[in-house]
């Protein structure tokens, strides 16, 4: 026995967290920003605000899921009617930049101050109570992890070290995975840093499928990241409906990450 099987809300064996990261062009931007942007980026990632994230949002509707949804604070600022949106249909939103920036690249006082405007930015479009930080390429420093804690912040979710919350540097961590990203999968740009060929989407989430299933058989957690601009495509997003009608029907725990984030707070888990 490796460790005492993670105790769930009512008896469940196993949870899923829905999040969707709503980067559009935001990475892009930040990467350019010392030269040009490229106009065929621009616009590939531009997809996300045009149509996915509403695809994506009707998929969760259609599933009855409520997600948690990463809005950087400039794409939040440019596409107000995406965050009322994700807002109004009731799921979480949560921070993960300005634009974009990894932690790494920041000091203390310039990650303070980004992630202080991206949380006025959010509130001021009606997101609701924003506890949640999911950093940007999932990097963090020591910086941005004392940065949290001063804004009062109630977890993070960029981190794998564990298969369920635990607690990493004074906060509450929700882990992620790069076998339930679709980024690996589907992310490809051409030009000189182009990500693999994509692949076919009923094969992406045959793989996420089994993800759900070890969850459920190992007591564990999954959380599911998903962009705006790559899983709000037709397949993507047609496969995606179905990993989450089999989701349903695993019978484990759908939460937002707050709500997972709020649940091991209240066991008094310090582990
Ligand atoms: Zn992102």
């Amino acid at each position: 026995m490796i460790a005492a099987p993670y105790a769930w809300p009512d008896g469940v064996r196993g949870a899923f967290a829905m999040t969707v990261d709503v980067d559009g062009p935001t990475p892009h931007l930040w990467k350019s920003r010392d030269g040009r942007p490229r106009p065929a980026e621009l616009e590939q990632r531009g997809y996300g605000p045009r149509r996915g994230i509403w695809r994506v949002l009707d998929v969760l509707a259609d599933a009855g899921v409520t997600g948690s949804f990463y809005v950087p604070g400039a794409y939040a600022q440019q596409n107000p009617a995406v965050v009322r949106e994700i807002a109004a249909r009731g799921h979480e939103i949560g921070l993960h930049g300005w634009m974009h920036e990894p932690p790494v690249d920041l000091d203390r006082a310039t990650f303070l101050d980004v992630t202080r405007r991206a949380l006025d930015t959010l509130h001021d479009l009606g997101g609701g109570r924003v506890t949640g930080y999911r950093s940007p390429s999932w990097d963090m420093t020591d910086a941005a992890f004392d940065v949290l804690l001063e804004l009062g912040l109630a977890y993070d979710s960029s981190m794998m070290g564990d298969d369920r919350p635990y607690r990493l540097a004074g906060i509450t961590e929700v882990p992620v995975s790069w076998a339930l990203d679709d980024a690996p999968f589907y992310r490809y740009v051409g030009g000189p840093d182009p990500g693999h060929p994509p692949h076919r989407p009923r094969e992406v989430v045959q793989r996420w499928a089994d993800e759900v299933d070890a969850a459920a058989r190992y007591g564990t957690l999954a959380v599911l990241t998903v962009h705006d601009w790559l899983s709000g495509r037709p397949a993507a997003a047609a496969a995606l409906a179905d990993l989450l009608a089999h989701v349903r029907e695993s019978g484990v725990w759908i939460a937002t990450v707050a709500e997972i984030a709020s649940w091991h707070d209240a066991q008094g888990a310090v582990a």
